[in-house]
């Protein structure tokens, strides 16, 4: 049955492949020990499933989908291959016999002991293979559960997997390769959170929010998904696919002939240049912003480097890779900003699970509370400092006490180093991310204190409007054209304009062409985003006159109507 989903729309691109529903649960069985009298019964019913699940096989190659390419008989041939190997054909058999237990624990036993042999292969397509251990175990689970899998299975090709999640975490997020999956989507999310920010710099489109998709969606349905209009379309039929597959070709052309302003410079039409950095999370990612002409990074998540871990990199790791990011962009211009832990991104042993995480003990808040940790990070990047042009941002600050103690401690460490005799650049830049309204209100305390600001609209936003940016019970309600949004921007841009102090915008924001020309206009000249956006923001600036939008923009600012700031920001775009 074909039908479409309306989700939100917050990673570009159109990805036609199929799905596989992430289930963390669903090799998670019960395990209990059966009366004697029970174990041949339990070991016909593993026979059975055992059976069909070949069956089914034979069948699905027999069967072929005609939009299939020739590569399912391999991977067929791959399941069939893993099926039929004697720790799940014969294991499980053996163990109900030996141990009396149910079958499904047998397999998963099985499963983990033959998932485990693919992690010691060096070589990391083999490695990846577990993977599809667990698909066949999965397949046979639900043979024995009375559900067998009922639609094709696909090829399982990486680029033609669609992941289909209730949920990721950015932690879950963060540990795929970019191309592993063609698409994300999940049920939950809005499009600033945090995941939603790792899939584009993934540069993988993405649709969240789109709440029942992972029920109604089955393993292997095939899927239309369009990052830009937040559309699923599940099962199409035939000619939608092709129209999809035109749209596919084109979108992919236009990408190349952006690609092709990867060396020109941001320059308005009147001749003013704009600076743009990218945003990343991993020292990898610098590979895409050279690819996409970014000329420096302007905000370098550097709580990442924490997630998905039992022990937390210590000063050395640290030092390696801000060291690495610094020598990999060759004295242009890197941000790092000091860990942003807490919230949505949590680390075992350290942040507490608050009543309200958003508002709770987050960014520079823990850093001040973990003095230990916090030390560690600021001798790691002031070392850091000596082999490339770092600026070191503080997240989150609320007010001037916890920068003073911030500045206290940078310069503790920094006097820590001289003693060593470990050099570092003693001129580093000390920037603030103002994402609180409280900060953006008392912009002068900070801005004599700070070298830099950066503005987190993800945040401000959040905070300004009461709204949790990972709920997507309220993520309609997230409006970064709110007039009170629009009034803390101008301020805090005009603000720091005119005490000569440098201002950009790092949040989501900055990378939609649809707000490119209202944050020229308000005076912005430095924007920091997903490298994957900055060719397209690149074009929009080509095509801007800092003239011709002052009027307009004025307007905006003026208007407290938000369909009237929706109309005029039209104009401004047209
Ligand atoms: C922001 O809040 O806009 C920002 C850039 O920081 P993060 O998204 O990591 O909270
Ligand atoms: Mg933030």
């Amino acid at each position: 049955m074909s039908f479409t989903l309306h989700g939100i729309a917050v990673s570009s691109g159109i990805a036609i492949g199929y799905a596989h529903l992430l289930s963390h649960s669903s090799l998670e069985v019960a395990h209990y020990v059966l009366p004697k009298r029970f174990v041949a019964e339990e070991i016909a019913r593993f026979e059975v499933a055992l059976n069909a699940t070949r069956n089914e096989f034979t069948s699905l190659r027999s069967n072929r989908p005609s939009y299939a390419a020739a590569e399912f008989d391999a991977f067929l041939e791959l399941h069939q291959m893993i099926l039929d190997d004697p720790l799940l054909s014969v294991g499980p058999r053996e163990m109900v016999e030996r141990e009396h237990c149910n079958v499904e624990w047998a397999i998963k036993v099985q499963t983990d002991a033959l998932a485990a042999q693919f992690d010691e292969f060096e070589d990391a397509y083999l490695r990846e293979r577990q993977a599809d251990v667990k698909q066949v175990a999965e397949r046979l689970l639900k043979q024995l559960s009375g559900q067998p899998g009922h639609q094709p299975t696909h090829l399982r090709r990486d680029v033609e997997t669609i992941l289909v999640a209730h949920d990721l975490s950015p932690a879950d997020m963060i540990q795929f390769k970019p191309q592993q999956y063609a698409a994300f989507l999940t049920d939950a999310g809005s499009a600033t959170s945090h995941t939603a920010i790792v899939a584009r710099s993934l540069n993988t489109p993405c649709v969240v929010g789109l709440h029942r998709a992972r029920e109604l969606i089955r393993e292997d349905d095939l899927l239309i998904l369009d990052g830009e209009q937040g559309v699923l379309i599940v099962n199409p039929d035939c000619t939608i696919l092709a129209e999809y597959k035109l749209l596919q070709s084109e979108w992919e052309i236009e990408r190349k002939k952006l690609k092709r302003l990867r060396s020109a410079r941001a320059n308005t039409l009147d001749g003013v240049t704009i600076e743009l950095y990218a945003n990343i999370e991993k020292p990898e990612d610098i590979v895409e912003v050279k690819e996409n002409g970014a000329t420096g990074i302007g905000l370098f998540r550097s709580e990442f480097l924490f997630l998905n871990r039992d022990q937390l990199p210590d000063e050395e790791e640290q030092f390696e890779a801000y060291r690495a990011v610094a020598a990999g962009m060759k004295g242009q211009s890197v941000t790092i900003r000091t860990f942003d832990l807490g919230a949505d991104k949590q680390i075992k042993g350290v942040a507490q699970v608050s009543s309200n995480p958003a508002l709770g003990l987050r960014a520079i808040r823990l850093c001040l509370a973990e003095p230990r940790l916090f030390r560690t990070q600021l001798r790691a990047l002031l070392r850091a400092t000596h082999y490339g042009n770092i600026k070191i941002l503080i997240p989150m600050l609320s007010c001037v006490s916890e920068l003073n103690q911030t500045l206290q401690f940078i310069d503790i460490t920094k006097q820590a180093l001289d003693c060593e005799g470990i050099p570092y650049d003693r001129e580093v830049k000390i920037g603030g991310m103002i994402e609180i309204p409280a900060a953006a209100l008392s912009l002068n305390a900070f801005a004599r204190r700070l070298d830099f600001l950066s503005i987190g609209t993800n945040d401000l936003i959040q905070y300004t409007l009461a709204i949790d940016r990972t709920d997507e019970d309220v993520a309609h309600l997230y409006d970064p054209l709110h007039p009170a949004v629009l009034h803390l921007l101008s301020h805090v841009i005009a603000t720091a304009n005119k005490l000569g102090v440098p201002i950009s915008v790092c949040g989501e924001m900055a990378g939609e062409p649809v707000y490119t020309r209202l944050f020229l206009g308000m005076g912005l000249r430095q924007f920091s985003m997903s490298s994957s956006q900055v060719p397209t923001i690149k074009q929009r600036i080509l095509s801007t006159s800092l003239p011709q939008i002052a009027v307009l923009t004025q307007k905006i600012l003026r208007a407290d109507d938000p369909v009237k700031i929706r109309e005029l920001l039209e104009k401004l775009n047209s």
